[in-house]
């Protein structure tokens, strides 16, 4: 079903079971970065156990009751019996459960199996989509009214073509490849690397570009060159495969057109050596795709710069020109290849 929570879910959740002790459960959400562990007795699902009921224990006890409490299984602490969802589940219906009982994670059954967990975090990430598609919409409507008006009705005209620019400046998406944009992007990574800084995540940025655009451009013409960054949006952001090349992105990775025939992608989470594995995989994707442009059988390259967040950034915006740079470094070391700043390890 288009609108079922299906694609949403984390699929194998972490796991404990119910006689495992409190501590065991913190130090595996510590371990994997979650805000939520579901407790397991016989491999069927018996509880919940959240940042939320920690952080409450934590301020309800003295340290010496709290510290007595890390010994004591995690059922003695556990939410039993939580709300849960199936996964065949519509979207809306499992957004406003979440939303009515304040929840932030939700174990995801079919029948008494459990298939995985939902995080508010991720619905809010979908629903920003829709929302764009709405506008998205919104605007076409108005472009067409646009052109109903007639010459006459100057004014109207006026006003509606202020009302369409409304809608271009709070768009979010890129018209020509439906990516985020540089706009959002922005907004992005500003909020990610202090997101990071926080949570001491790592944090990582991959700017890319593809190699000699303009002889496409050239050789086919624009509108050709078009196509081809629609197509190559969509081998980035992991919409097309071709073969058993397999690869998408994560779904808390941001992608974005930065401009041109450039892209940025934010790996929240994810430290250079991570970045490289992506950068690379999608470099070989791109290489290995085979472009029909009038008949022809045409191959196409791009090069990828990465940058990780350092602790001595002064703020977001050095980690885009580190990013930039590194891709830089790339084009001039030959192309169709990932460069990482600083090149400390001889990864170019
Ligand atoms: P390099 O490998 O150094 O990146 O070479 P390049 O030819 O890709 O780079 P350059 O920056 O010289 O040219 C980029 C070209 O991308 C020039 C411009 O015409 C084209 N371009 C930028 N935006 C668009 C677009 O929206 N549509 C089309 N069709 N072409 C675009
Ligand atoms: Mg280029
Ligand atoms: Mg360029």
């Amino acid at each position: 079903m288009e609108n079922s929570i299906e694609s949403w879910i984390t699929p194998s959740p972490t796991v404990i079971d119910l006689e495992e002790i409190l501590v065991n459960a913190i130090q595996k959400m510590g371990a994997r970065k979650i805000g939520a562990i579901l407790v397991t007795e016989n491999d069927k699902l018996a509880g919940i156990f959240t940042e939320r009921d920690l952080l409450r224990m934590f301020s309800d006890n003295t340290e010496k009751a709290f510290k007595e409490h890390l010994l004591r299984p995690i059922r003695e602490f556990m939410t039993a019996s939580p709300i849960c969802a199936k996964s065949k589940e519509d979207y809306n219906t499992v957004y406003a459960r979440m939303k009515t009982h304040n929840i932030r994670h939700i174990p995801i059954l079919e029948g008494e199996k459990l298939v995985g967990i939902v995080s508010m975090r991720d619905l809010i990430h979908h629903y920003q989509n829709r929302l764009e598609t709405a506008v998205n919409e919104a605007r076409q409507e108005i472009e067409e009214l646009k052109k109903l008006a007639t010459v006459a009705n100057g004014e109207k005209v006026e006003t509606l073509i202020k009302e369409v620019q409304k809608y271009k400046e709070l768009s979010l998406t890129d018209h020509l490849t439906g990516l985020f944009n540089k706009r959002y992007f922005q907004t992005r990574i500003v909020e990610e690397v202090s997101r990071a800084r926080r949570s001491s995540f790592e944090l990582s940025l991959i700017f890319c570009d593809i190699d000699h655009f303009k002889r496409i451009n050239d050789r086919f013409g624009h509108q050709i060159g078009d196509d081809v960054l629609r197509t190559t949006a969509r081998l980035l952001s992991g919409s097309i495969d071709q073969l058993n090349i397999i690869y998408r992105l994560r779904k808390s990775d941001i992608i974005a057109r930065y401009g041109g025939e450039e892209f940025v992608i934010i790996l929240p989470e994810t430290g250079k050596r991570g970045a490289i594995t992506v950068a690379e995989r999608l470099r070989e994707k791109i290489a290995d795709y085979t472009f029909k442009l009038a008949e022809e059988d045409v191959h196409m390259t791009m090069s990828f710069g990465i940058a990780e967040l350092s602790p001595t950034d002064k703020d977001h915006s050095e980690i885009i020109k580190n990013a930039d740079y590194a891709m830089y470094k790339a084009k001039n070391s030959g192309r169709n290849r990932v460069a990482v700043y600083p090149s400390d390890d001889n990864q170019t």
